[in-house]
């Protein structure tokens, strides 16, 4: 299909809130090597609530779904991720407007506003061991893919393999930002749990898309 809809956009929160509760305990292990071990506990919490406002008001378009989870981010997550994720799904609501369809091209402009409302929050580059770590090579494939008229579908799992492959690259790295810093050479050799969250957010995604 040459563009998605409001039903993949529940689809996707769906089963962003399906995989975030799966991997509960895997986020908050991560997060307790170099955070403070809340991650999981955090995002899960907050998809919870996701699925509340899904079931109590139902989105009329993608970008209404967007800024629900938005808002429901902002209020139940709290810590570093909280502002961070909310204001991804907040630029992608006001990039894709109130659009019932999305084809390619909005999607790779959606993901990257997305992507620049977490550096504009969290002022992070590529390499300091964060969630852009995955966000932004997955902005890059959703680019390429718009750009070689790929659909929403290929566009979409072309972001979460990137984004995995980002998460995967956090591994070695010092951490520059968030609690992770405060290790220094200690957060050698783990991952970063924002990063992992991120991946698994995306590729939900691509799986709603078919
Ligand atoms: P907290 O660190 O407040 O407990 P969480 O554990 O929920 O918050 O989230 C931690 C994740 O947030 C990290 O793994 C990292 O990916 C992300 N993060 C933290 N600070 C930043 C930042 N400045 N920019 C981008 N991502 C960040
Ligand atoms: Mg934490
Ligand atoms: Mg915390």
């Amino acid at each position: 299909k040459p563009t998605l809809d409001t039903a993949w956009a529940v689809q996707w929160l769906r089963l962003a809130a399906k995989v975030i509760a799966e991997n509960r305990m895997a986020l908050i292990e991560l997060d307790r090597v170099i955070g403070d071990g809340d991650h999981g506990e955090n995002m899960d919490r907050g998809f919870s609530a996701v699925l509340t406002k899904l079931d109590a008001e139902p989105p009329a378009t993608p970008g209404a779904a967007f800024k629900l989870v938005a808002m429901t981010l902002m209020s139940k997550v709290g810590g570093a991720a909280g502002p961070l994720y909310g204001t991804a799904f907040l630029r992608a609501a006001s990039a894709v407007g109130d659009a019932a369809e999305l084809d390619s091209n909005t999607l790779a402009a959606a993901l990257a506003a997305a992507r620049d409302g977490v550096v504009a929050r969290g002022k992070a580059s590529v390499g300091e061991k964060t969630m852009i770590d995955a966000w932004t090579p997955a902005v890059d494939a959703a680019s390429a893919a718009a750009a070689s008229g790929a659909t929403p579908a290929a566009l979409l799992a072309a972001a979460a393999t990137a984004a995995e492959a980002g998460s995967v690259s956090t591994d070695p790295l010092i951490a520059r930002k968030g609690r992770a810093s405060y290790l220094g050479e200690r957060a050698i050799g783990h991952r970063d749990p924002g990063s992992v969250s991120s991946a698994l957010i995306l590729r939900a995604a691509a799986q709603a898309a078919g």
